[in-house]
């Protein structure tokens, strides 16, 4: 059952306004040019925007809500990274299939508090995973917005489930930072709120709840405790409720607003004089055509030995690094890219394009998508292929599923959706061990033509192993190809709704 609850939609950088707004500004830019070749190229610019807003509102329509929905683990749709770079603490191991992204704000003492709560999540979880015995499949995955709050304060707020096979449903939780930027600390939930003004803040919040949810719900008595998680915003201040905190727990996670005006004094901001302007970031705001130059193929020789290098997770900080890795050593390889990093990391995914690497999808939000409903598998894959298109122009022939996990419903929906299935011969377990001279051994001994090899683009071990592997299996012989690349070399084209492992 699912129940949306109705809501004013949150004035982020990508609300429709927004995404209307660049298109327009996008499109004005070209008023002055007589040149009719930039006439059409603003046309087919028009044209790709418009194909992606139609995307995006298929995706907004489906049930797959932003907040105050009932439907357990889908929480985080389209995250919000104004604050932070995007960490990723990932297992793709048998007791528990875990990935949480978290940011990393450049603050030691900071960054250390934000890792020991995602680290703790795992470590706990996968104790009570293991302990379940085996044979449950066990998933975490938890995303997160922040906020830049007129450049002095940034809000955090931490979305996530824990599910496995014994559970009727995920259990949802909820985690909220936030940060004095200006003095580098993180602020207590008694700093934003003051103690003293509390009782009047929990009385407005029990009475926005009782608005924004189904008549004639029940609310608790709310306590101190109904502070637990608040994350600062543009607006002012919103307050998250786990599923069952306040409510009925059919009802799920609950979101209240508070605008600065309703909060008054009892707000650390309200009363405080904020300096600077909220940041829109240049970057964000343009809507640029996918303006990305292709090399020209290569001929692979089918007779001499062959290696596809894959890298999951990314786009990441060293995404670059990797390709220029390849580059130098005549290699390319393939990266299946986590949709909602697409367009943080636009231009790292129009740079895999460009060295000749090849670009396909690894789901929205790296849920396993064996569990999920055929309109949420759909949506995983159609969504981040949409976000690939918009950046690159690319339309990818296939698709990594989290955790290799394949059942029949997605092979039929993939050869529906024209795509081929993705996994892997050889794991080079980089996310477990982050050691280069691990993954070095584990490539170097099982290296064989023909294989596929999974590695991440997420860890500088990935990195410091690739910068000695790739050259020296090209002095061994081996042409570093992409997944297009090897097919096409034995003669063969990917199929749509087949899974390819690699030859070993
Ligand atoms: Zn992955």
């Amino acid at each position: 059952m699912k129940i949306k609850i109705k809501k004013e939609p949150r004035k982020d950088s990508r609300s429709w306004q927004n995404i209307f707004n660049k298109i327009l500004s996008a499109v004005s830019l070209k008023n002055g040019v007589k040149n009719a070749t930039l006439l059409a190229f603003a046309g087919l610019l028009i044209i790709c925007a418009l194909m992606f807003v139609i995307g995006l509102s298929k995706y907004k329509t489906n049930e797959k809500p932003k907040d105050n929905t009932v439907n357990a683990g889908f929480t985080v749709a389209e995250p919000v990274y104004e604050y932070g770079e995007p960490e990723t603490l990932v297992d793709n191991g048998t007791a528990l299939h875990s990935y949480i992204i978290y940011p990393k704000t450049g603050m030691p003492d900071i960054d250390k508090v934000i890792y020991e709560w995602a680290y703790g999540k795992y470590n706990t979880t996968l104790s009570e995973a293991s302990a379940k015995g085996q044979g449950i499949e066990a998933e975490l995955n938890a995303q997160y917005n922040s906020y830049l709050v007129k450049n002095d304060y940034a809000g955090i707020e931490e979305i996530g489930f824990y599910g496995d096979f014994q559970m009727a449903h995920p259990i949802d939780f909820i985690k909220t930072f936030n940060i004095d930027i200006q003095n580098k600390r993180l602020l207590s939930n008694d700093e934003i709120i003051t103690k003293a003004k509390q009782a009047d803040v929990l009385k407005l919040i029990k009475e926005k709840l009782i608005k924004q949810l189904p008549e004639g719900t029940a609310v608790d008595e709310l306590d101190a405790s109904a502070l637990e998680y608040m994350v600062l915003t543009h607006e002012g201040l919103d307050i998250l409720f786990e599923r069952g905190q306040v409510t009925a727990s059919y009802l799920g996670l609950q979101r209240v607003s508070l605008s600065r005006e309703e909060l008054g004094e009892a707000f650390i901001l309200s009363n405080k004089q904020v300096v600077s302007e909220i940041a829109v970031s240049s970057e964000v705001v343009s809507v640029q055509p996918p303006e990305v130059k292709e090399p020209p193929k290569r001929e692979i020789d089918p007779s001499k030995p062959m290696i596809a290098l894959t890298f999951d997770d990314g786009p990441s900080k060293i995404t670059r690094r990797l390709l220029e890795l390849l580059d130098k050593n005549g290699g390319r390889a393939t990266f299946f890219v986590i949709g909602n990093r697409v367009e943080t990391y636009k231009e790292t995914a129009k740079s895999i394009v460009e060295q000749g690497s090849e670009l396909m999808g690894h789901s929205w939000d790296h849920k396993q998508l064996t569990k999920l409903t055929p309109e949420e598998m759909r949506e995983e894959l159609k969504s981040t292929n949409d976000a690939i298109y918009a950046a690159t122009g690319v339309t990818p022939k296939g698709y990594r599923p989290p955790y290799g996990a394949v059942n029949d419903e997605l092979k039929g929906l993939s050869k529906e959706m024209n795509l081929a299935i993705i996994n892997w011969s050889l794991d080079t377990e980089d996310w477990k061990s982050r050691k280069a001279d691990k993954i070095y051994e584990v490539i170097m001994s099982n290296v064989k033509s023909g294989g596929i090899i999974l590695c991440h683009d997420l860890y500088d071990a990935t990195g410091d192993a690739m910068a000695k592997i790739i050259p020296e299996l090209r002095k061994k012989g081996y042409q570093l190809v992409t997944i297009s690349e090897m097919m096409e070399a034995n003669g063969k084209a990917l199929e749509a709704g087949e899974v390819y492992y690699g030859k070993y």
